[in-house]
This record gives C-alpha cells, structure tokens and sequence, in this order.
C-alpha cells in the first residue's frame, strides 16, 4: 500500500502538523528577543511586537530566556499499526491507494486535536494509541462502503474533519483490542447545490469553514457559521461537536443553521427521503437531532442542508471601554435585554485588554504620538484605572439601517454604564487578532508557558460571581501546589443570550521545574470546572465532552438520562463499530 502523504511543506496553505495553524505563520523569536509573527496571512506579520515578553513576563513574574527554550521533540515514537488484513483486502477492492494511509506521521495527526494535553504530549512526552489506518472516502458510497466492510471485519471506525476539537475527542479510547481506522472526510467537501430561491445549499460534510466562506461568498451568501476555529474546522466537526460561532446573534448556532443531514451509520443511511426542506417540521423523533453533539459516536455524517444568508450590506466594527468588568456586564446585560444585538459582542477582561495591548506593535513618529495621546485621554481624562478598565468588541452586519439603529442603541447604553467609544480600528483589530492569537500557546509552550482556554454558559445572575469564583479557584489551586511565578488567569465573554452568556476562561503557569506539568494543568482545569459547575455554570457551551469533561456527566444527568444515552449508543451501535469512546 502506498502511504498518502501529508501536504509539502511547501504548499501555500500547508497546515502544521506538531503545532496549531499553516505551516508558514507562528510567532518567533528574532535574535534580538524581539516577537514576531511570520508569515503574511494576518494582521500581526512582520511587525515586531516588542512590549509581548516583558508583559508576559511582568505578568507571571518569570523570566522567559530565549536560551532556556524546551526544544520540540516532535514526533513522538508511534507504534506500528494493528492492520486487519481482510478489511485491508475488502478496502482495496474500492479505495485507490492514494485514499489509505499507515503512514505513522498521518496516522499520529488523526489520533488527537488541540488540548494542552495532546499538543505537549506529541512535542514534550509519549502519546498514547493512534489509528492504525487513515482513509480518505471521495464520496458517500464509499463511507457505506467502509462501514460495510469495518462492520463484517471486526474493525472500529473515527471518523475525522479537522482534527481541531479541544476534548480529546479524536484520542483513541483505552482499552481497544480491535484495528482502528480513521476516516478522514476531507474529500468530500464538494457544494452539492445551491438553491438561490430557498437560500438553502447542500454541502458535503468535510468542507472546511474558510474554503465555505470563499466559496459561498462566490454565490453572494454566508453560512453566518464563525468559530474561531473556522480556518480548519469543518461542517460534519461543527454538528459533531454542537458548534457556535462569533456571529451567532444574526444567523444562530450550527443546530439554527442545518435544516438537514445525511449519515452513514452501522444500520444503513439516515437520511429523509424525499427532497424538499421544510423550515420547521413536526414529525414526531427526529434521529437526525441526535447527530448534534454526538462527537464521532452514532455514524459519519456526509452533507447536510444548510440555511443561507445574503452577504450584509455593511459590515461596520466598534469598541468600548469601560471603567471596570461590573459595569462592563451591567451593559452587557442591558443591550441583551433591549433586542436587537449586533452580530457578534465580544467583552474582555482586563487582564485580557492589557494582553491584547502587549500584542500591538511598535509605534512610530505620528502613530506613537496618537498612541500616546489616546491613552491619556482614557486614563487621566476620564479617570479610567488601567489596572481594571475592560473592553467591548462589536460586529454588526446587515443592512445601512440596521446597522445604524444597532450602532446607536450600543453607543447609547454604553454610556450610561461609563463606556467610552473606541473606535472602529480597535474593534476590527480585535476581531483580526482571533486568529493569530490561536497561535500563542504553542509559541509559549516552548518557554515553558502551558495555557490554555475553556468555556461554559451561564444565567446571567451567575455569571459576574462566577467569573470570581473561577478565577480565584485557578489562583488558589496555583498557590497550593507551590508554582512559580503567578498564573496567567483571564476570562472573555464571547457570547450572549437572552438568558446568560457564554464565558471563556484561560489559565496558563510557568512549568519550568514542574513535573508533569501538563498533568498538573489538567488537574487544574478539573478543578476550575468543578469550580464552573459549582457556581451554576454549564459542563459546556460548544466544545463539547470527549474524553476531558466525561468524569462530570453524572454532575449534569440523571440516572436515567445517563442510561438512555447508554442505551441509545447500545441500540444504534451494538458492535461498538464507532469507537472513539465519547458519548460511552
Ligand atoms: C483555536 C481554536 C478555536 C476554536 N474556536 C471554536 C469556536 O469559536 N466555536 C466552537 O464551537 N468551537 C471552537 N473550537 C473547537 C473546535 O474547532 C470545534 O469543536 C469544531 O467544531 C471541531 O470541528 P472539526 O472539523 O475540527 O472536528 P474534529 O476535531 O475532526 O472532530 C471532532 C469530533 O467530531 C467528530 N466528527 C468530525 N467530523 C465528523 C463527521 N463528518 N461525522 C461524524 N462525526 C464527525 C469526530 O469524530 C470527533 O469526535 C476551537 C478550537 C480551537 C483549537
């Protein structure tokens, strides 16, 4: 068998396979010390970036020496596959060579996202089990294909989209005695149609976010589907997972944008026969609902029907700032109740604005002038402390009236609770720094920073206390176990709702001296999720349980809700034939 290879490193849009992202963008250190962001995709490249490590280090009260950087010693020994020789047999009859691969390269990439966990452990430890065989179906009859042949051979199946879940959801489950095989769904990524009249396309479910975006901008529609993760993540990993994106207040979560999908499962397709979608229907179960969050478990989902919506008028940005976090909420709050929410409305804490302005460049001659004069007007003028001011972010699309009704309602409420507008150029440079900040954790990991993000939601009567609660827990459990330094602790609220919001959270510690530092940040998370639950948190907004968060279910189900699940995996897939563990 020929073994399929990943993209030459060469290639324009070549993706990283030992840290986040495309393989030409990532900060770096110059021989100066100096930070800077390689590469020309984002907003940040080429600068230098010179206030990063000494906020950093500031911050956390540690030295980062270039010197003492951990080298990567990726990859990590993987052992050679457990290959099933009548499924490899049956395969061969209808998969081309270049649609398999053993490939231990290959194989490693499919077995894990992008936890702290799984990220330090193919760099800086040993990992665990990876699939014994990738493949790459073209088309729907050969996933029946696949899952007719895993079925009569005895093999499991995972199925793959981007491989960008923050659960461990793709770690291969301990304890499987049986070959294990990946499918990677990223050849079907085909638009089926497009029906311009209903504003619905079909689209096969290993599109990738950012090739839809272009795709679908081509037809003059959007998905209105923004994860931050978007560049990679992929429609079949958005329902998988039970995705949100940043834009969710204009066109919903992915469960307010798939009308319909199509699954191969152990018991044949599900699909609706027939072909027209109806915008609502009442018909009794509905099986494919329980594809939403079902995270590899119950089938591969092919395609699905999603809603479209026209490409907005205008797409203008804002910022406020605010004198501290409790009026910031307070607003927050207020604009939620009024209706009528921009597209996306992001606020950070202050640690997190302080972050974001250690990530600006250089400044020079008139820019550092303005710079300068800015900050005084914020801090001095309006008697701002910058060790608490926060900051909202603001998109709003649609039409010109719209737009300007939302404008003015933000602006209005903003200042009754002491926000001070910011500017469009703050705003879109928030937004334009989503991307490149994804990259950060790796870039730290190697200066023995481990961090990482979680998220929950939460009433809106919780939510302030909780923020509290979670971030002292994280400093707490910090203090207890003796770390150096002090830990990075922030939180962001990313999302809102007429009952609450969603909050994330990021922690990260000096791990210089710390044994088993990624387990220790593990037992840290744990404890902060507690933290969460405790507090009247959810074990989840969007990413979902895996592997990381199952040890809470019985927190959030019942006895009995917990075995409908159970049994409900048992009926649908007695064999076990989708085996990734989640959802057990
Ligand atoms: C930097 C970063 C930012 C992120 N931002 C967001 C965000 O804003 N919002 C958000 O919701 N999430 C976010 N995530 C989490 C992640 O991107 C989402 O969970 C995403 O939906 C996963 O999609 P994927 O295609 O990468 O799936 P994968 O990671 O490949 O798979 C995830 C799970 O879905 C299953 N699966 C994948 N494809 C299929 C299919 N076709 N059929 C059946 N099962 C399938 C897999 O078996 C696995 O269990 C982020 C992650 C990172 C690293």
């Amino acid at each position: 068998m020929q073994p399929a290879t990943p993209h030459p490193a060469s290639e324009p849009d070549a993706e990283s396979t030992s840290v986040w992202g495309f393989a030409d963008s990532g900060f770096t250190l110059d021989d100066g010390g100096i930070v800077k962001f390689t590469g020309s995709r984002y907003a940040l490249c080429g600068e230098p970036l010179p206030h990063l490590l000494p906020w950093v280090e500031q911050t956390m009260q540690v030295k980062l020496d270039p010197a003492l950087a951990q080298p990567s010693a990726y990859p990590p020994a993987v052992d050679s596959p457990l290959l099933c020789a009548g499924f490899v047999a049956a395969i061969e009859e209808f998969l081309p060579a270049d649609q398999r691969s053993v490939d231990p390269l290959v194989r490693l990439r499919h077995g894990h996202g992008h936890t702290q966990a799984e990220m330090h452990a193919i760099k800086h430890g040993r990992f665990g089990r990876v699939p014994d065989m990738v493949v790459y179906p073209d088309s729907e009859s050969e996933v029946v294909a696949l899952v007719q042949a895993a079925k009569a051979h005895g093999v499991c199946l995972i199925p793959y989209g981007g491989g960008t879940n923050v659960t461990e959801a793709l770690r291969c489950a301990d304890g499987e005695a049986r070959s294990i095989v990946c499918v990677d769904l990223k050849r079907l990524r085909r638009i089926l149609w497009v029906d311009r009249e209903n504003r619905l396309a079909c689209i096969e479910a290993g599109a990738v976010g950012r090739h839809l975006v272009d795709a679908l901008q081509a037809h003059g529609f959007t998905l209105g589907h923004e994860p931050d993760s978007i560049e990679f993540s992929t429609l079949g990993g958005w329902i998988a997972t039970h995705a949100s994106g940043m834009k969710k207040n204009r066109y919903g979560n992915i469960e307010d944008i798939v009308m319909d999908m199509r699954v191969v499962t152990a018991d044949g397709l599900l699909h609706r026969v027939g072909n027209s979608v109806a915008p609502r229907e009442s018909i009794g179960f509905d099986p494919r609902r329980l594809m939403f969050g079902s995270e590899g478990s119950l089938g591969i989902i092919t395609s699905a029907v999603v809603k479209l919506f026209p490409l907005p008028e205008v797409q203008a940005y804002g910022s406020v700032l605010f004198p501290d976090f409790s009026r910031s909420v307070r607003f927050l709050y207020e604009l939620t109740q009024a209706g009528n929410l921009p597209a996306s409305v992001r606020l950070v804490d202050n640690t997190q604005f302080q972050f974001s302005m250690a990530l600006k460049p250089a400044r020079q001659g008139w820019r550092k002038v303005r710079s300068a004069l800015e900050k005084f007007v914020v801090t001095r003028l309006r008697g701002f402390d910058p060790q608490q001011m926060t900051a909202a972010t603001l998109v709003f699309e649609g039409d010109a009236a719209l737009v300007k009704a939302q404008e003015a309602q933000v602006y209005r409420l903003a200042k009754r609770h002491g926000g001070i507008k910011a500017g469009e150029e703050n705003g879109r440079r928030g937004y334009a720094l989503t991307y490149s900040i994804a990259y950060i954790r790796d870039f730290v990991m190697q200066h023995h920073v481990l961090a990482e993000s979680f998220e929950t939601s939460v009433p809106w009567s919780q939510a302030e206390t909780l923020c509290e609660r979670v971030k002292a827990r994280l400093l707490l459990e910090h203090q207890q176990r003796g770390l150096p330094g002090k830990p990075f602790i922030t939180c962001r609220i990313s999302q809102l709702y007429d009952t609450g919001v969603c909050v994330y959270f990021y922690f990260g510690f000096y791990t210089r001296g710390v044994d088993q530092p990624s387990v220790v940040y593990a037992d840290i998370e744990h404890a902060a999720r507690q933290e969460i639950l405790d507090a009247g948190g959810s074990l989840s907004h969007h990413h979902g349980i895996g592997k990381v968060r199952q040890p809470f279910l019985p927190q959030i189900f019942s006895t009995a809700a917990l075995k409908w699940g159970d049994q409900a995996k048992q009926a649908l897939d007695p064999n076990h034939l989708f085996a990734c563990g989640n959802n057990p």
